[in-house]
C-alpha cells in the first residue's frame, strides 16, 4: 500500500481518515494532532514544570519521548517523570528498567516510589493480606503516591498517557454504571487545591497509533499484561468499541466530542468541592480521613490478626 500523501511505502491505515500514510506523514500527524489536543486545552504552557506519569508502559514511554520532542526547545518549561513501583512481581520490574532507560536517554530527571518504602508493603503482599480486589490498593495508592511526588516536586502538571481508546472506554463505562459523578471526574484541567492539575496529551490518538509511533522510534516496548488485571466489563466496553470503530470509523472520535459538549452541564451537575486535608496524613481528599489511609488502616488491622 502506498502513502496517500506521497506514494511512498505507507506503514499505517488511519481508518478514521480513511488513508494511508508513510513513515513521514504519519509522524507529522501524529505530532501535529498532538500538539492540537495540548494547545485545545492549554496543557503545557511556559513556566510549566510537567511531571509525566512514566510506569514503562508503551503509552508513558511514548508519551514521554513525544513531550520531550516537541516541547524541549520552550523556555522555562521543565520535564520530570515519576515512576510507581507498586511491587508485583514478574511484571513491575522489567517496566521501571524500560523507563530508566528511556528517561537517561531522553534527559529527564527520573524518581521511582515504591509501595514497599512508602507503605511498607509491596501491592502482592497488600493482596494476600488484604480483602479487597488488587485494583482497588493498587488505583487508591497509585493515585495517591503520583499526586504527593509531583507536589513534592513542585510540579505544576501531571502528564498520564491515556489514548483515545482508554478515554472512550471510560466514558462509555460510566454511561454504562450511571456513574455520572465519575463521568465528570474526566473533565479536563480541573483545577483543585492539592491536586496536581492532571493533563492527557495523548487523548485523542488511538492505541494503535501509540504503539506504531512508538515501533517507529525504537522505543522500548513492552506488551504484558498485569497479572491482577481482570475487568471484565471494561473490557466488553473496549470490545464493542473496537467492533463499532471497524464498522463506522471514527465513532471513538464521536464519544469524545459528546462527552465534551456535556462538559457545561457536568460542571454545573457537580460544581467542584473544596477538598479537605486527611486527619491522619494531610493530603487532599473530600471526606476527614483519606481513602490510602483507610485502606492502610484495614490492611495493618488485617495483617494483626493473621
Ligand atoms: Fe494495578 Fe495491575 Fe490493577 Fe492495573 S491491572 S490497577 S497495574 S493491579
Ligand atoms: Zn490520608
Amino acid at each position: 500500500m502506498k502513502c496517500d500523501k506521497c506514494g511512498r511505502k505507507a506503514v499505517i491505515f488511519q481508518r478514521h481518515a480513511n488513508r494511508h500514510l508513510c513513515k513521514r506523514h504519519f509522524i507529522e500527524d501524529f505530532e501535529r494532532r498532538v500538539r492540537i489536543t495540548v494547545r485545545k486545552y492549554k496543557m503545557i504552557e511556559k513556566g510549566d514544570r510537567i511531571a509525566i506519569a512514566l510506569s514503562g508502559g508503551k503509552d508513558s514511554v511514548t508519551l514521554a519521548f513525544v513531550l520531550k520532542k516537541l516541547y524541549s526547545k520552550i523556555r522555562d518549561l521543565e520535564f520530570v517523570a515519576i515512576t510507581i513501583d507498586e511491587g508485583i512481581e514478574g511484571y513491575r520490574p522489567p517496566t521501571v528498567e524500560i523507563a530508566k532507560k528511556i528517561t537517561k536517554e531522553l534527559d529527564i530527571e527520573h524518581y521511582i516510589v515504591s509501595f514497599k518504602e512508602y507503605f511498607g508493603m509491596t501491592l502482592d503482599e497488600m493482596v494476600k493480606i488484604g480483602k479487597r480486589k488488587p485494583c482497588t490498593y493498587c488505583g487508591v495508592f497509585r493515585k495517591y503516591l503520583l499526586n504527593k511526588t509531583a507536589r513534592e516536586l513542585e510540579a505544576t502538571k501531571l502528564a498520564t498517557g491515556h489514548n483515545l481508546d482508554d478515554e472512550t472506554q471510560t466514558i462509555l463505562l460510566n454511561f454504562l454504571q450511571a456513574d455520572i459523578a465519575r463521568l465528570a471526574r474526566l473533565i479536563p484541567q480541573r483545577v483543585q487545591e492539592g491536586l496536581v492539575m492532571r493533563i492527557k496529551p495523548l487523548r485523542e490518538i488511538y492505541e494503535k497509533e501509540v504503539v506504531v509511533y512508538g515501533l517507529l522510534h525504537d522505543l522500548p516496548m513492552t506488551f504484558d499484561e498485569c497479572p491482577y488485571s481482570y475487568f471484565p466489563v471494561r473490557a466488553a466496553v473496549r470490545d464493542f468499541l473496537y467492533e463499532f470503530e471497524n464498522k463506522y470509523p471514527g465513532r471513538k472520535f464521536s464519544v469524545l466530542r459528546s462527552f465534551e459538549s456535556l462538559i457545561p452541564c457536568l460542571k454545573q451537575m457537580y460544581p467542584q468541592i473544596k477538598l479537605n486535608k486527611c486527619k491522619r496524613c494531610g493530603e487532599p481528599t473530600p471526606k476527614d480521613i483519606c481513602q490510602a489511609c483507610v485502606l492502610l488502616e484495614e490492611l495493618k488491622s488485617q495483617n494483626s490478626s493473621v
